[in-house]
């Protein structure tokens, strides 16, 4: 049956085509963010376009404590360990990726460091490729300090965030090891350092101290224990329950050191004024 249309609302009809052509044209030419599944249901949607990925702060150090790259691969890919990382430095230098630098690796476990409790989610981890009894050989640490360059231009990582596993999940871990060359990483740029530290004043609380620079305070002999792992390595200080003065004065210049060195060079924060 032939329907007759009435000119009025041919007119409507066009219009609304060409209302429709242009809004389909307009969301050809601009990137409308979409809503993602992790959103609140009871939220309305409301997109701004002034976002970027979120990215992490801190880059977290492991060694694999496997003979091999090979070994460790198996079981950072695999399903049934539940275990994962950003990056895997060989013995030979070459540097592996596993996980996108914008996704969750699962590598730092349950954590603490200056408040922070899921440094998985702040993170990017790197593991060695060490068994945690041997040294590092100069051609790992190169290409480690190539990418840790790279990674905090990146990023925008501050030079007092790139720590130990064990730094922060002291009562668990243990790596990387005392073999492990803080000091060079320091003196590239990467991580808080005091060569010769003045003594610390009368009424400095070196516990307290340990505290303000990041370590559990719920775990106070573990986090003693792994601040000595990365920042001391005296021979039974791992033993001994009080913190003496040398210890001391290092922690009051690690605060110092860290009180200057957790904003990096270029703040790129992009937020209203
Ligand atoms: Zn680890």
């Amino acid at each position: 049956m032939f329907l007759r249309i009435h000119p009025f609302c041919r007119r409507q009809a066009l219009r609304h085509f060409f209302i429709l052509l242009a809004s389909l044209l307009l969301t050809a030419c601009v990137s409308v963010p979409q809503r993602e599944s992790a959103s609140a249901p009871q939220a309305g949607w409301t997109p701004s376009p002034n976002f970027d990925a979120r990215r992490a702060n801190y880059v977290i150090l492991h060694h694999t404590s496997n003979d091999n790259v090979t070994d460790a691969l198996n079981t950072l890919t695999s399903p049934l360990k539940g275990v994962s990382i950003h990056y895997l430095v060989s013995r030979d230098g070459t540097i592996l990726q596993l996980v996108d630098e914008t996704r969750r690796a699962w590598h730092a476990g349950a954590s603490w460091w200056g408040g922070q409790t899921d440094m998985n989610s702040a993170s990017i981890g790197i593991e060695l490729d060490n068994t945690g009894d041997e040294a590092y050989p100069d051609i790992q640490i190169t290409a480690l300090t190539a990418l840790l360059a790279d990674i905090a231009a990146r990023h925008n990582i501050p030079r007092a965030n790139f720590l130990a596993h064990a730094d922060v999940a002291p009562a668990r871990k243990s790596d990387p090891s005392a073999l492990f060359p803080w000091e060079r990483l320091a003196a590239a740029g990467f991580g808080i350092w005091c060569e010769t530290p003045a003594p610390a004043p009368e009424n400095f609380d070196p516990r307290l101290g340990l505290t303000a620079l990041g370590y559990d305070p719920r775990q106070p002999e573990a986090a003693l224990a792994a601040f000595r792992l990365h920042f001391v390595r005296a021979e039974n200080a791992t033993n001994r329950h009080e913190i003496n003065a040398v210890e001391a004065a290092l922690i009051h210049c690690l605060l110092k050191a860290k009180a200057e060195n957790s904003v990096a060079p270029v703040d790129d924060i992009r937020a209203l004024p």
